[in-house]
């Protein structure tokens, strides 16, 4: 059985195998079959020859009974010659009483010497004579027997070759039917194996189709067969849970593809599509020849509202602001949202730099009106820059870093505009570049100096102090003034060892000042937003004064109105610290920013510098004059004094005097000079301010002057008494 084996591993259909078990079933029982067939029709024809051989015997022995007995072997032969036409006598003996052979019968005659012949009979006799399993004795052997007398004996033997005759015929027509059987067998099992294979086969198909087309929805019949059938509700449950699974996998596929090209705010594109689509914009417009712009959008004041409003608002805003971008967008340009509150657009196909400008205005009006949210009208503008393909840049990051620099040019000239990128604001920015590599090493280099400008009490005509004002002595470019390099330290963070070392330094030249004889009450020194948020600066501070051995209140800490806008909570606690201390806070150039007049009430606050700007008309302009009344009239009801700046004119100082503003400070009093004029200045009284001398101290009225080491250094107030008595500590 070995071969069956290979032979089924050969087929390699579920059908081609069924076919073959019952093809090999039906052979093996038909083959069993015929051969029992077989051997019971070899025996049945030994057994009937037999049979009729023995009724031979007995004919043949009484018709030579009578012969035997008067021994009369010519009537025996002749009797004989009757079964010559029996083709299955092989030879016949007749023996006498005596067992010798009367006469005898061959079928192919020949002269048999006697001995032979004995032989034979021998043989002949012992055979039939042998007791046989099975009825296979090769003759019969009959007594002759007469009147109770045996007389002799009759010996047949038969020829086994009509046996062999009958028993082939019977193998080729057996043969012929199992062959025709096996064939009927086989076309019957190809049909009914169909009953059982056709569902298989149907669920092999679905499961080929499955995985070759990924189609889950498809499903496997129901079966008419237990197994089958339970097959198939198992198949068809594993493709629901695999279509399930797909569509979940899908599904977060697609969210995964959203999350990573989409905004998850506005749903627009974010920076990583925005950069992919501006690449194939690009190539486009590089084969067609045609021309592109980038805007770069950046809303103004997003900040303060988010601050402001919180979150949730400017939230709701940035959505706002993306639908009124979105609305003025053609469907072919791509609007992306790049974060915060920085949006940026592809225009393409754009003619002449006058279109994309047309487009940009667009967009600043629509979001120049007013945003309603949530019971909050709120107002915010945008800046715009604008760069165009090819002349501003051939590649994706160039153009937009080009655009980003126009709308950086257009925040610091006033906002809510729009400006094209051009090789001179190319160059300018350069140099800012180049001035903030240089900032770098500025301080390592000791190229920083103090100028001071004297502040002038205008009640008493005496000094009030001075301002400490940074300047930079660049090695290639001379003096370079703070407007040029204070933003620029901002950006790059630069303003916080750049301040620390002001405030040191304003702190170390009064105590030299007092050292040297010039009592000035106090140094007014700038502080940078970014230091109130990032620096300790009640620490710095306490060791500037402790390390020159001042008190705190001859330092005074200008703070422009920013500071209070972005994140003010943290600001507003330092101040109020320093503040308590005895130092004093006052807010620099008021009227420039978020100026709001109530706000300044809730503020750690001593002291509002009015901007120049509100003076620099008022001797000519009688609204300016009123404007500056109320500013200064309100800021005494809030229990501030006020410093009005850019002090030019006489006519100027009269207003002020007029309406009983306490301090002042300008050109017309002093320009702004290094330490060591400051002191000549003072030495030799060039000042405008002849009687601006620093009054002998009364030590009995104002206590908080009066440091531990008996140097005694006048405070602001002086000669009137301290309203406070500052604690000294910080
Ligand atoms: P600021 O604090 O408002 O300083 C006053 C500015 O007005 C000074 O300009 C001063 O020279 C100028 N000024 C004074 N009187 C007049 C006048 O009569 N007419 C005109 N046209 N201008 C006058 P400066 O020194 O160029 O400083 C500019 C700004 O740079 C300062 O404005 C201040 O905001 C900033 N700054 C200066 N030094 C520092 C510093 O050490 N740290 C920080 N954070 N900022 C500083
Ligand atoms: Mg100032
Ligand atoms: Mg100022």
């Amino acid at each position: 059985m070995n071969f069956i084996e290979p032979l089924f591993r050969s087929v390699s259909s579920f059908r081609g195998k069924q076919r073959l078990v019952i093809m090999l079933a039906c052979s093996l029982v038909l083959v069993t079959a015929m051969l029992c067939f077989l051997a019971y029709s070899y025996f049945s024809f030994n057994h009937e020859s037999r049979e009729r051989l023995g009724a031979l015997g007995d004919i043949v022995g009484a018709d030579v009974g009578a012969a035997l007995a008067f021994g009369d072997y010519q009537a025996i032969t002749t009797s004989l010659t009757a079964f010559k036409s029996d083709p299955s006598i092989k030879q016949l003996f007749v023996l006498n009483e005596h067992d010798q052979i009367s006469a005898y019968y061959q079928q192919k005659q020949a002269e048999v010497p006697d001995t032979v012949q004995k032989q034979r009979l021998k043989t002949l006799r012992s055979e039939v004579r042998r007791p046989y399993v099975v009825d296979l004795s090769p003759g019969v052997e009959r007594s002759v027997i007469r009147d109770g007398i045996r007389l002799g004996t009759i010996l047949i033997e038969q020829d086994e070759r009509v046996i062999t005759q009958q028993l082939a015929i019977t193998i080729v027509i057996s043969a012929v039917i199992l062959l025709l059987v096996l064939g009927l067998s086989y076309v019957l099992a190809n049909r009914f194996q169909r009953i059982i294979s056709d569902p298989v086969t149907t669920m092999a198909t679905i499961m080929q189709e499955v995985s070759s087309t990924k189609d889950y929805s498809k499903r496997v019949p129901a079966s008419d067969t237990d197994e089958m059938n339970l097959l198939a509700e198992r198949f068809n449950e594993m493709l629901t849970e695999i279509e399930q699974r797909d569509e979940d996998l899908l599904e977060r596929q697609d969210q995964l593809h959203h999350m990573a090209n989409y905004d998850a705010l506005t749903s627009l594109p974010n920076r990583a599509l925005f950069h992919d689509r501006l690449e194939q914009a690009l190539h486009l417009a590089a084969r067609s020849g045609e021309k592109l712009a980038v805007l770069f959008i950046d809303l103004d004041y997003f900040k303060m509202v988010n601050d402001t409003h919180g979150h949730r608002t400017g939230d709701l805003l940035l959505l706002e602001t993306a639908a009124r971008l979105t609305a003025g967008t053609r469907a072919s340009d791509t609007l992306a949202r790049l974060g915060g509150d920085e949006f940026i657009v592809i225009l393409q196909d754009i003619k002449t730099p006058e279109n994309a400008l047309l487009v940009a205005r667009n967009h600043i009006e629509n979001l120049y009106r007013p945003y309603e949210i949530e019971d909050n009208r709120l107002y915010v503008s945008a800046s715009i820059g604008v760069a165009l393909y090819p002349e501003h840049g051939a590649t994706a990051e160039t153009l937009i870093k080009n655009a980003d620099s126009a709308m950086f040019l257009v925040k610091e000239t006033g906002k809510n505009n729009v400006e094209l990128f051009t090789q001179s604001l190319h160059a300018k920015l350069s140099e800012q570049l180049g001035l903030s590599n240089d900032l770098h090493r500025a301080l390592e280099q000791g190229e920083f100096e103090i100028y001071y400008q004297p502040r002038i009490n205008l009640a008493r005509n005496s000094w009030a102090g001075v301002e400490a004002l940074i300047r930079w002595n660049h090695p290639e470019r001379g003096l370079v003034p703070p407007d040029k390099f204070i933003a620029l330290a901002e950006q790059n963070g630069m303003i916080l060892s750049i301040g620390e070392w002001v405030l040191r330094e304003a702190c170390r030249q009064l105590h030299q000042w007092h050292g040297q004889g010039f009592h000035l009450p106090r140094v007014s020194v700038n502080v940078s937003p970014l230091q109130l948020q990032r620096q300790d600066l009640c620490g710095i501070v306490r060791e500037a004064l402790t390390s020159n051995n001042l008190c705190p209140q001859a330092l005074e800490l200008e703070i422009v109105e920013s500071a209070f806008v972005d994140n003010a909570g943290p600001a507003i606690r330092t101040l109020k610290k320093l503040r308590t201390s005895g130092i004093k806070i006052s807010i620099d150039d008021f009227g420039t920013g978020y100026s709001s007049l109530s706000y300044l009430r809730s503020l750690p606050v001593d002291t509002l510098k009015i901007d120049r700007s509100f003076l620099v008309h008022a001797h000519e302009s009688a609204e300016d004059r009123q404007i500056l009344a109320a500013i200064i009239a309100i800021s005494h009801s809030l229990g501030l004094e006020v410093v009005t700046e850019g002090v030019e004119l006489a006519e100027q100082e009269q207003i002020l005097k007029d309406h009983h503003c306490q301090e002042a400070q300008g050109y017309y009093f002093a320009r702004p000079m290094p330490a060591n004029k400051l002191l000549a200045c003072f030495e030799n009284s060039q000042m405008r301010l002849e009687d601006a001398r620093i009054q002998p101290v009364d030590s009995t009225k104002c206590s908080c002057c009066i440091l531990a080491e008996g140097l005694v250094v006048p405070c602001g107030n002086w000669p009137v008494s301290c309203r406070s008595t500052p604690t000294g500590r910080l």
